[in-house]
């Protein structure tokens, strides 16, 4: 294959994306060369970059935004009382899109897991002990039920605990071991209006 650098060059690029195997990351390089004109490529380029140059974490929430704060830290018609903890941005975009939690959210940006060497620390929970003032009443930990999300909503009932704040967990339905990523929209929606709390 070394007459065919060129397309090897340009599909190990791919192959660094999620679920893009050999074979799909040559078909895609094939593509862009041999299908492409020059124009759609060039869009292609201008919006990959565009994108990456203009969405930024919120720094409030950790949520990807054009603008700072987000769109959902700065809406006027979001629930402020309530904020959602979740892994990252992406299981943020899977309740988002589920359309039924008005509330605010906080990215930990990873979970607690010792055996990888990710502490309390490497997260973002002093910035969510920051947001926890009199306007919160409630705290609902969306981890998901692996060792790593487990461990970590544990960590954060503890540490929150005396804080006059209900601390609630969704857990209803939700399968051991999936991640909230993935989970379909009628059983998330099903953990979120059965969530269970610390203060009844
Ligand atoms: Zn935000």
């Amino acid at each position: 294959m070394s007459n065919l650098k060129f397309l090897d060059l340009l599909a190990a690029s791919f192959e660094n994306l999620p679920g893009v195997g050999k074979k799909t990351a040559r078909r895609y390089a094939y593509y862009i060369v041999e299908k492409m004109n020059a124009e759609q490529v060039e869009e292609f380029a201008k919006v990959l970059i565009e994108t990456k140059n203009n969405v930024n974490n919120c720094p409030v929430c950790g949520m990807l935004s054009l603008q700072i704060p987000c769109e959902i830290c700065s809406s006027k018609l979001r629930d402020k009382s309530k904020i959602m903890v979740l892994k990252d941005t992406k299981d943020i975009i899977a309740i988002e899109n589920m359309g039924e939690y008005n509330g605010m959210y906080h990215s930990l940006n990873g979970l607690i897991s010792p055996m990888d060497g990710i502490g309390p620390d490497n997260l973002t929970i002093d910035l969510l002990e920051k947001r926890l003032d009199d306007s919160v009443s409630e705290l609902i930990i969306a981890t998901s039920f692996t060792p790593a999300g487990e461990t970590t909503a544990l960590y954060l009932e503890k540490i929150f605990e005396k804080k006059n704040i209900i601390i609630s967990r969704l857990g209803y339905g939700l399968p051991a071991g999936g991640d909230i990523e993935f989970i379909d929209e009628l059983t998330l929606k099903r953990a979120l209006s059965n969530r269970s709390s610390n203060k009844k």
